[in-house]
């Protein structure tokens, strides 16, 4: 029997840019970049007899044949007879978690935040922390580690303002208490001179503020992207970096992020559950890429951990922007460097 249908598999998502395609092989994790006209026609004809595309296309069909051919040889499409045996991707995210991921910053680590931590951390189902210590004091860290003991935080990332000695306690307190909690230790404002092959490699020095390295993970190249459908899944909908997101402040207010102006609640009084609940608090969670300027129109938008505050600098814009410009620039399908 002659094989009839055809359509892209499960795992193989295409992505329109506004100038360039891919299609993304999730499950061997490959991007293959392919013009948006193609993505066009694989749409199209999906399910479709594939005589009936080579037909429609007969000037072009020598083009279309290498296209499909590719397609066949990187196990991008199915070729099949009962091609609806075959189900599509349901788009559906779901999330088991409360809260995936919170920034906190603490100067003074006070009942509140203590009770926070030891008690609300597994209920919400926290999965990391990053957390900014003002107080520059050891202990009060160690003390954070062992209010979490017992949770089931996969990663603490901490932010500290560098100082020779702070380094030097951290470093020996590392090397005697191997913790495969503690991620990653920044320290920001960094002008000192060290040899860094004397410290552990969770230890990253970054001579910029605080505030210009906690949401600025912007995307330097495709390693950068993520393949996972899962993510995918997350970021047709919502924001990758935010969504199931919080910040707690020094005073223990509950924000979107930490440059946030509005105070959702306080840690003291308020339950979190019911502060996510409130739609102005949510929203946040929901500025897809796809509502954002430039982004809007990249291909790489649903693969993009790009961790930048979205801003609405006009309330009547329909879209959120970004203060700075990412290294891709999708109207030219070019990197800037
Ligand atoms: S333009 Fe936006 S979606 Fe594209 S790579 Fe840059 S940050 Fe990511």
């Amino acid at each position: 029997m002659k094989i009839k249908q055809f359509k892209l598999f499960q795992c193989c998502i295409p992505v329109k840019g506004i100038k360039n395609g891919i299609i993304i092989d999730f499950q061997r994790k490959i991007i293959h970049k392919v013009s948006n006209q193609i993505i066009d026609i694989i749409k199209e004809y999906s399910k479709k007899n594939i005589y009936d595309l080579f037909n429609d296309f007969k000037e072009t069909k020598k083009i279309l044949k290498s296209h499909i051919r590719y397609f066949i040889e990187n196990e991008l499409v199915i070729l099949s007879n009962s091609i609806d045996s075959y189900p599509s991707l349901s788009e559906d995210f779901f999330s088991p978690v409360i809260l995936d991921s919170i920034g906190i910053e603490i100067e003074n680590l006070s009942a509140s935040m203590e009770n926070f931590l030891k008690f609300k951390i597994d209920e919400l189902g926290i999965n990391s922390i990053r957390l900014i210590l003002k107080s520059q004091n050891i202990e009060e860290f160690i003390r954070i580690l062992v209010l979490l003991e017992t949770s089931k935080i996969k990663a603490i990332v901490l932010y500290l303002e560098y100082s020779a000695t702070m380094l030097l306690e951290l470093n020996s307190y590392v090397k005697e208490n191997p913790n495969p909690r503690i991620a990653k230790l920044i320290f920001y404002n960094f002008d000192g001179q060290i040899n860094k092959n004397d410290f552990d490699e969770k230890f990253r020095f970054e001579k910029l503020s605080v505030n210009d390295i906690f949401y600025n993970e912007t995307i330097v190249s495709m390693n950068d992207f993520v393949l996972d459908i899962d993510v995918y899944l997350e970021a047709i909908k919502y924001n990758l970096m935010f969504n199931k997101t919080l910040f707690i402040d020094s005073f223990g207010n509950i924000k979107t992020h930490r440059e946030d102006s509005t105070f959702y609640g306080n840690i003291k009084n308020d339950e979190i559950k019911e502060i996510i609940k409130n739609n102005a608090f949510n929203l946040f969670w929901n500025i897809s890429k796809d509502q954002i300027e430039v982004c809007k129109d990249c291909e790489f938008r649903y693969i993009c951990p790009d961790g930048r505050i979205p801003y609405k600098t006009n309330s009547k814009d329909p879209n959120y922007k970004f203060k700075t410009i990412c290294n891709y620039d999708p109207y030219e399908g070019k990197w800037n460097s």
